[in-house]
């Protein structure tokens, strides 16, 4: 049955949008605005201003995390995003309130102290380490590195122009659990105690001998990279035509890897929460999403400075040593603390009413959605095509557009289908009736 002709027949024809040039032959203009906010230079939405937190290789304290959910509390909505690459997000802050929110983040050590190592590449850590092991060390030694040599100010001593908005670079654990998420360098201590690098998530990669040597030759990339894109306008290193200089990159006195970077290829999968490891429990937020009050009830069960880290499967990680009693006095409201809690199997972007390309209200009616998916599955719902914060792990997606006539439309697909398998409904709000849910997922082929 052709289902989008039957429910939809003068609808719109939007083909799947998994990748940009498709997604901007969608009906509308998206607004792509190809950078991503920080403490020194927040982004603007509907609702406030948006300002990110990165963690230095991952962490918190409990002390601050109660600042953090304290100031969510007093400057923002009362809640703490997760992004997908394990930042911190605080939103609707109004203008007014951005001073003393910046300097109450740099006061309590959650934001650097000038604005130019703010703006250096994000260093994203793998959440699993030990304090002072290969992996922290390779940590901290990019952090230095990236903050002295690839901030604005330092390329623009070297006539060299600013490196886009979305590079980044990822430490990742021997193990390599964090392989398949998207950044433009990884690297990460081999556990026959060398140290890798990777562009991108590509199969080959380089060693190296030493921790120095990897760290400088990822600033060397990132270096050449800054030069190269200028020509193109490429924002992500992968999206680069021209084939990496190998010698300008100092990767000729590296060996090169054909082969895997682990011999387990399933330590790059998501891991979910409730599931116990040898770094700590994995505690996971409904839908990327954390309540100040919540946090504060957790960080204030904790010593001040024992650590809550921060994972990129939006959820964080509690170390086992303050484990005993904890997760039995934490709210399941507010937490997911089982790796069968149907909140897993959706996701949402922001949606309306506070982004104002949202054509639905995309959190409620994911959570609504998602006592209705089977466990193998993972429904993404998004306000708009853009489709920001959709995860890798998505298996179905729906997406809302508005058509000239004023009419929002829901489309669906599998993640990776043909344009021919999407189905397009008429949008109507979403009431708690079961029936009503279920039908509308009927009626989108889900
Ligand atoms: S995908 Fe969602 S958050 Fe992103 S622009 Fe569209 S509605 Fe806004």
């Amino acid at each position: 049955m052709e289902f989008a002709s039957q429910i939809c027949p003068s609808g719109p024809a939007v083909p799947w949008p998994r990748r940009l040039e498709q997604r901007l032959s969608s009906p509308e203009t998206i607004q792509i605005r190809g950078w991503c906010p920080s403490t020194w230079k927040p982004m603007q939405a509907q609702d406030g201003w948006i300002v990110r937190v990165r963690p230095r290789c991952a962490s918190l304290s409990a002390a601050q995390w109660l600042v953090l959910a304290e100031l969510s509390r007093t400057h923002a909505s009362g809640q703490i995003e997760l992004t997908r690459l394990g930042n911190l997000q605080l939103r609707g802050v109004h203008e007014s309130a951005l001073p003393a929110l910046r300097a109450a983040l740099v006061a309590s050590r959650l934001a650097p102290a000038d604005e130019q190592t703010d703006l250096a590449p994000a260093v994203h850590c793998t959440p699993f380490y030990a304090r002072g092991d290969r992996t922290h060390a390779l940590a901290l030694a990019l952090c230095v590195a990236a903050a002295r040599d690839l901030t604005p100010l330092a390329l623009q001593q070297q006539d060299i122009p600013a490196l886009p908005g979305k590079f980044d670079m990822l430490v990742d654990d021997p193990q390599c659990h964090l392989q398949s998420l998207s950044s433009d360098l990884q690297l990460w201590a081999c556990a026959d105690g060398r140290y890798g690098l990777a562009l991108g998530q590509s199969a080959d990669w380089y060693g190296f001998e030493s921790a120095p040597a990897a760290v400088q030759a990822a600033i060397r990339i990132a270096l050449w990279f800054a030069r190269e894109r200028s020509a193109q306008a490429a924002g992500r290193l992968r999206a680069l035509a021209k084939p990496i200089d190998l010698q300008a990159c100092g990767l000729t006195g590296a060996s090169h890897h054909l082969e895997p970077r682990t011999p387990d290829n399933t330590a790059s999968r998501p891991l979910r929460p409730g599931a116990l490891n040898p770094h700590g429990l994995l505690l996971g937020a409904p839908l990327g999403r954390l309540d100040a009050w919540a946090i504060q009830k957790l960080a204030a069960l904790m010593p001040e400075q024992a650590e809550i880290r921060v994972t990129p499967w939006k959820s964080l990680l509690l170390p086992n040593k303050h484990l005993d009693s904890l997760p039995a006095r934490l709210d399941s409201w507010d937490w997911i603390r089982q790796s069968t809690d149907v909140r897993l199997r959706v996701s949402a972007c922001t949606g309306a009413p506070n982004c104002p390309q949202a054509h639905i209200p995309a959190q409620s009616m994911a959570l609504r959605f998602a006592s209705s998916q089977a466990a193998d599955r993972h429904l993404h719902i998004s306000g708009c095509a853009k489709l920001c914060a959709l995860p890798s792990d998505a298996t179905n997606v729906v997406f809302a557009s508005q058509d000239t006539a004023g009419q929002i439309w829901l489309h669906a697909s599998p993640a990776e289908a043909q344009p021919s398998a999407q189905a397009s409904i008429p949008y109507r709000p979403l009431d708690s009736d079961p029936h009503d849910i279920q039908q509308q997922l009927n009626d989108l082929q889900l």
